[in-house]
């Protein structure tokens, strides 16, 4: 049994004061805080192993290679990818996706073919397939979404069809907290001879992820929501995708030999991988899932639900404030995206930043999401397993001093 209470002790950076008061930190949407053992490791590597990867016959150089492909194995456990020639070291989620539209998308999809995303995707699964699409004279596609807040499945169902080349969804939102059914989705893309991406940003830091399960074809995440460092993320493809695609960068490290004119490319995964890679980031993305699997994926998302039963009725509660995405707990991950009556989210953010308390307030990169809610912003306070019901209170303290503050119209 985990005592969620003791892994707080973990993250050193959450002892600190904010504008006079204990920081309370739920911009966890945004970018995860870091374990000491984090630190360490990437404290470690660079005093003790520093080498480039895959050159050297060296020791250092063997050493940093061995963790760097020691890292991948460890990622290819967590989300039961079948081989490690399937997972890629990207810079993040965003590097991801954009690989996929420049690689699978210019080779596969062709004129009048159709690209489906959603209303509630993050600009990082929008952008690239406007440019894709474009880039190819094909139609980008919006699945809608419900009145309460989820994807539109019946819809779905009508908007993916023969025409469809690439289907690409969030596991999680970012902003309504809903989980995507991505079975059904990949059962739909594949039905219809279309390939399946997730953008699993929000997914993977928080519940079990099992690749095979889903069958998605293609799956992005970032380290930087899960504990690790920024700059390091991976890219899951199935091989027989992966095998057909083209790199998308070409250099040191992806090639087997280069003649004068042409050149030929290493096997998998490391001919995505031009250039010096972030060993370090790899190595401590290694480490935080090390120390995500030791709690128990499932046991972060049980926690991080009783949080979500906890907060979301307080929320609720308060007269004039507005939780976006489905109202019922159970429906809802830590992603709790809302607006408080006569009061703009900047204003509310700074009010509760006053208060130690930080939450994010904009369009959360979710622009044509804002659109569809006509929104001009929202505030989002996002939960992590480090966080507790007392952060919970001086959320909903911070929010009712601010509800106070605004109504007496002292500014
Ligand atoms: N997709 C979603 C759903 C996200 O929440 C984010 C990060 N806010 C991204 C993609 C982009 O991730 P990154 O900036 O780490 O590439």
């Amino acid at each position: 049994m985990i005592d969620f209470t003791q892994l707080r002790k973990d993250f050193p950076i959450l002892f600190q004061e904010v504008n006079d008061e204990p920081l309370v930190y739920l911009d966890n949407a945004a970018t995860t805080q870091k374990p000491t053992l984090v630190l360490d490791a990437l404290r470690h590597y660079y005093e003790n192993d520093n080498a480039n990867v895959h050159r050297g016959v060296h020791t250092l150089a063997e050493r940093a290679t061995a963790d760097y492909e020691n890292s991948r194995e460890k990622i290819r456990t967590f989300i039961n990818a079948k081989e490690t020639a399937e997972v890629l070291f990207t810079r993040g989620t965003t590097t991801g996706l954009n690989w996929l539209s420049r690689s699978y998308g210019d080779a596969f999809v062709q004129e009048g073919d159709e690209i489906v995303i959603s209303f509630m995707e993050h600009h990082s699964n929008i952008i690239p397939w406007q440019q894709l699409a474009n880039r190819k004279g094909a139609t980008l596609r919006y699945i809608s979404i419900t009145e309460d807040g989820f994807l539109d499945l019946e819809e779905a169902k009508k908007v993916i069809n023969s025409k469809t080349a690439i289907v690409s969804i969030a596991h999680v939102s970012n902003v309504l907290g809903v989980v995507n059914p991505i079975k059904e989705l990949v059962q739909l893309a594949h039905q219809n001879g279309a390939v399946m991406i997730v953008d699993g940003a929000q997914a993977v830091p928080h519940m079990k992820v099992d690749v095979q399960e889903l069958d998605a074809d293609f799956y992005a995440f970032s380290g930087h929501k899960m504990c690790g460092p920024t700059g390091i993320g991976v890219l899951y493809g199935k091989r027989e995708l992966l095998e057909q695609m083209e790199p998308i960068e070409f250099g040191g490290e992806m090639i087997d030999f280069v003649n004068l004119y042409d050149s030929t490319w290493k096997e998998l995964p490391w001919k995505f991988e031009a250039g010096t890679p972030n060993i370090a980031g790899a190595i401590a993305l290694g480490a935080a899932i090390d120390y995500l699997s030791e709690i128990g994926m499932d046991s972060i998302h049980r926690y991080e639900q009783e949080l979500v039963d906890y907060v979301m009725p307080k929320l609720q509660a308060i007269d004039g404030l507005t939780i976006y995405g489905p109202q019922d707990t159970k429906d809802h991950t830590g992603v709790l995206a809302f607006n408080l009556e006569g009061v703009h989210p900047h204003d509310l953010a700074t009010a509760l930043d006053m208060e130690g308390v930080a939450v994010r307030a904009g369009h959360h990169c979710a622009q044509p999401l804002m659109k569809y809610l006509h929104l001009p912003a929202t505030a989002r306070a996002s939960f992590y397993f480090y966080n507790n019901k007392a952060d919970a209170d001086r959320l909903i303290f911070a929010l009712e001093a601010t509800k106070e503050f605004f109504k007496d119209g002292i500014i």
